[in-house]
């Protein structure tokens, strides 16, 4: 019996509560939702369309002998499902496990953790999103962050933009987590689709929102410095017990 050992949360556990937490502080409440979801509220009411690459079978987990259904790809169904159920204004997160159909390696899984974050009020703009982002940002890796927005293309926002975070490990100056440039990306945002609200029945001209999305493994990654994301997933005790 000496040999017992306690164990404790796994990283990952412990890296969503630490989000929760710095969310809470900003008024955000935590959402769940189902792992197995219908292709339309995986796709469809997230005005992603039928010709969509993400819909192809390379690219999704269908269900067998279940019509229109597949392992979520994302924690976006949960912004759907509470927006029907809910109204204005808004905060919400919702961090859980997501699935893709792809060929694992250093970066990639078939499974991994989402962190999606929505806000819906009166006035919301990307300034609020950037603040809010910076204050997470910031408290979550514990350093004075810029962050820089791209234009970029998601179905279900509009305009959609990728988030850059200035480099936490060099200031800026360059370095290998950065690749030289003095910026990582980090995530993918932007201003909730008229098109999604409407599915929601929710009012677009008296309503905006933000919406984003960041794997919280990559982030946990990134503050972690873990080169592999098998590892989270590996039960490897070596790994495991530096948490
Ligand atoms: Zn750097």
């Amino acid at each position: 019996m000496t040999n017992c050992k306690r164990g404790h949360l796994h990283p990952i556990t412990q890296i969503i509560q630490e989000i929760n937490t710095i969310f809470y502080a900003l008024g955000f409440e935590v959402a769940y939702g189902p792992e197995i979801e219908s292709e339309y509220y995986n796709f469809d009411a997230l005005n992603i369309p039928k010709n969509h690459p993400a819909r192809g079978m390379q690219d999704t987990f269908w269900v067998k002998n279940k019509e229109n259904t597949v392992m979520r790809t994302h924690t976006s169904n949960v912004q759907i499902r509470y927006m029907e159920n809910n109204k204005p204004p808004l905060r919400i997160i919702v961090p859980g496990k997501v699935f893709r159909n792809e060929a694992t390696d250093a970066t990639h899984e078939t499974q991994f953790y989402q962190l999606e974050g929505f806000m819906v009020d009166e006035v919301t703009t990307l300034g609020t999103l950037k603040g809010v982002l910076k204050i997470f940002l910031e408290k979550f890796f514990n350093k004075k962050i810029d962050i820089r927005f791209r234009p970029s293309f998601f179905p279900f926002v509009e305009p959609g933009i990728e988030v850059d975070i200035s480099c936490f490990k060099c200031g800026g100056k360059g370095c290998s987590i950065c690749k030289n440039s003095g910026f990582i990306e980090a995530l993918g945002a932007g201003m909730i689709h008229p098109n999604v609200l409407k599915n929601v029945k929710i009012d677009s001209e008296k309503y905006q929102g933000f919406a984003f999305g960041v794997g919280i493994d990559r982030l946990g990654m990134l503050k972690y410095g873990i080169d592999d994301v098998r590892l989270f997933y590996s039960g490897d005790l070596r790994f495991i017990q530096q948490f």
